[in-house]
């Protein structure tokens, strides 16, 4: 019998960190002891393994190959590199690396010479047509720089966007069309600069609306057409103020969407999106049962805790990210899917089970510290093992992991249950999406024992300086696709700025449909951009910010009915809204209250 809880002292960050009494219970069932890193130190640690939006041309390392391809592994990486159709032939076997167990020396490092050794896929970019800059997705159709997204077409600069087409600029989308600059939206066509938006047409700089059509500047808006920074206008008085706004112009439209921005400060916002679930905490969780502190997951979910972007079908999943389609009981691991059954500390893997230290196995089980494997049973670092030799191995490895454990470069020590250190990640931090959730200045990443790649290298010299990019598309003419488009940052902001970029063809000819000026930003500092618009993944405690006849400090006046009649809303509440923002926080029965 446990203690209700213990708090432990990260051994990274240093900070303190619970450890409940459900937290043991999955631990004995997973069979590892607690962790010694706090939950975003952990997530920290394996988004530093997953790079997916810097490509580089490189050579093929495959035997005799000596063309060039386009690869997340930089040439001065440590990865060995196949192209696509060679490393999923069966022209190569991972089994040729296997390697003995040495009980001299800590196990991690065994494994992190077979990490290196196994050749590694260029991409994760499957059924791929004319979408050869895309990764981490499958079936896109004349894509370019598209990531983590699928079966979309003529889509560009975009993350997380699924069934969309002739868009550009999304983070998480779903079935969007002709859409530009979006996060967490679905089911629109024509829609620009807008968040938290579903089923809208024709629109622009919309907040949480959904069914909307012709609406520009509005917040929390349900089924409502023809209105202007949330007035209701008629269709004339509509399309004639839409007219002088000229939101075809960069210049006038900054202006309106500053007049937006403030907009959005007068409503309340909703403290979490928590929908169709039973006791969940997080932000962005749908479909979901006893899930804490989960964020981006659409289940069905059960049981999880510390779940970041996970979907269909999960149960007993904890510290996990990019997990789902049917797992089960996996601890501390990231990209787990398609039936799995009981992970520990493994990346990339699919269809199987009893699987722990592995990287990039499918079809698998009872596999241990093993590499690029693909129907195998019984292998530790990928070596096949008899079933009686392997379960007699098994027990002593994870005592030897304990007690001779791994030591990084900055004296940190990896127990059996520890995830690997982030020195055994091909990628140096800004170039993975460790760097998206946790910005880090290239200071503050090495002196957290993470390396850094110099971008500025690339000595792009602009042909054409960022003042003086037109303010409108019919002020641009072909000759752009020509230009070495300066940015505006000019690489001075630590967010991998490529300091210029070029404007491809359907690039250009979505933005004349659009009626949108070319872009300012180079596509790297857009998406970091993007990214500030959404929440950080950690939920702070709060009391709803509903005073009965509106919200507290006054800003909103309350049209609803509330339960709690007209003294203050006593609910508390897990939001991402840090207790110092600006934004009216409502809770989920106030904030519904208030949407009509
Ligand atoms: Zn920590
Ligand atoms: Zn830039
Ligand atoms: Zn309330
Ligand atoms: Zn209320």
């Amino acid at each position: 019998v446990h203690a209700p809880s213990e708090k432990k002292i990260c051994q990274n960050c240093k900070s303190e960190f619970a450890i409940g009494p459900d937290d043991f219970g999955f631990y004995a069932k997973m069979n590892v002891p607690p962790p010694t890193w706090c939950v975003n130190c952990r997530l920290q640690r394996r988004l530093a393994f997953r790079n997916e939006r810097h490509l580089y041309k490189r050579q093929c390392n495959a035997p005799g190959h000596t063309e060039a391809l386009i690869s997340m592994y930089a040439s001065e990486s440590d990865a060995v590199v196949y192209d696509h159709d060679y490393w999923w032939s069966d022209q190569w076997s991972p089994t040729t690396y296997a390697a003995n167990v040495d009980l001299s020396r800590p196990f991690l490092e065994q494994f992190r010479e077979l990490l290196r050794a196994v050749p590694r896929d260029a991409l994760v970019n499957f059924n791929a047509v004319r979408s050869d800059y895309c990764n981490y997705t499958t079936d896109n159709k004349d894509c370019y720089l598209v990531f983590g997204g699928d079966f979309n077409e003529n889509c560009l600069y975009s993350t997380f966007n699924f069934h969309s087409k002739d868009s550009a600029d999304l983070y998480w989308a779903d079935k969007c069309e002709l859409c530009y600059e979006m996060t967490d939206s679905g089911s629109c066509y024509n829609v620009s600069f807008s968040e938290f938006v579903k089923d809208c047409t024709n629109s622009a700089f919309l907040a949480d609306c959904s069914g909307c059509s012709n609406c520009v500047g509005c917040v929390n808006l349900k089924n409502k057409s023809y209105c202007i920074l949330n007035e209701q206008l008629s269709r004339e008085e509509y399309e004639k103020r839409l007219r002088e706004l000229h939101l075809e112009d960069r210049e006038s439209r900054a202006v309106f969407a500053e007049k937006f921005r403030q907009l959005k400060l007068l409503f309340p916002h909703r403290y979490a999106r928590i929908v169709k679930s039973v006791n969940c905490s997080g932000d962005n969780v749908v479909n979901a049962k006893n899930c804490a502190n989960c964020f981006d997951v659409t289940g069905p979910a059960e049981d999880c805790k510390d779940v970041y972007l996970a979907a269909s079908g999960l149960r007993d999943v904890r510290g996990t990210d990019h997990v789902g389609h049917q797992a089960e009981l996996v601890h501390d691991s990231f990209a787990i899917f398609s039936g799995v059954r009981s992970v520990v500390c493994s990346m990339l893997i699919s269809n199987s089970y009893n699987v722990a230290y592995s990287y990039n196995c499918r079809n698998t089980n009872n596999i241990f510290g093993c590499v690029g494997l693909q129907n195998k049973q019984y292998c530790i670092l990928n070596r096949q093992y008899s079933k009686e030799e392997y379960e007699a191995l098994m027990p002593v490895l994870i005592k030897y992991m304990n007690d001779v454990p791994y030591t990084d470069a900055l004296g940190r020590t990896y127990h059996y249950g520890e995830f690997f250190p982030s020195e055994f990640s091909p990628f140096a931090y800004n170039e993975t999406i460790a760097h998206e959730i946790f910005p880090l200045s290239r200071n503050e990443a090495e002196l957290k024992g993470f390396r850094w790649r110099d971008e500025a290298g690339k000595h792009y010299a602009p042909t054409l300086a960022s003042d003086k990019i037109s303010s409108t598309i019919a002020g641009t003419d072909d000759n752009v696709l020509q230009a070495t488009v300066e940015c505006e940052h000019r690489g001075a902001c630590e967010q991998n700025c490529t300091t210029a970029f070029r404007v491809t063809p359907a690039e250009l000819a979505l933005y004349r449909r659009l009626n949108l000026p070319v872009p300012r930003l180079c596509p790297s500092c857009r998406h970091y951009e993007r990214l500030k618009l959404r929440n950080p993944m950690r939920a702070y405690d709060r009391q709803c910010e509903c005073g009965g006849v509106g919200s507290v400090r006054g800003e909103f006046k309350n049209f609803g009915t509330h339960s709690h009649g007209i003294n203050r809303c006593t609910a508390q509440m897990k939001t991402t809204y840090a207790p110092d923002r600006p934004e009216i926080v409502y809770c989920e029965d106030c904030y519904q209250a208030e949407i009509v």
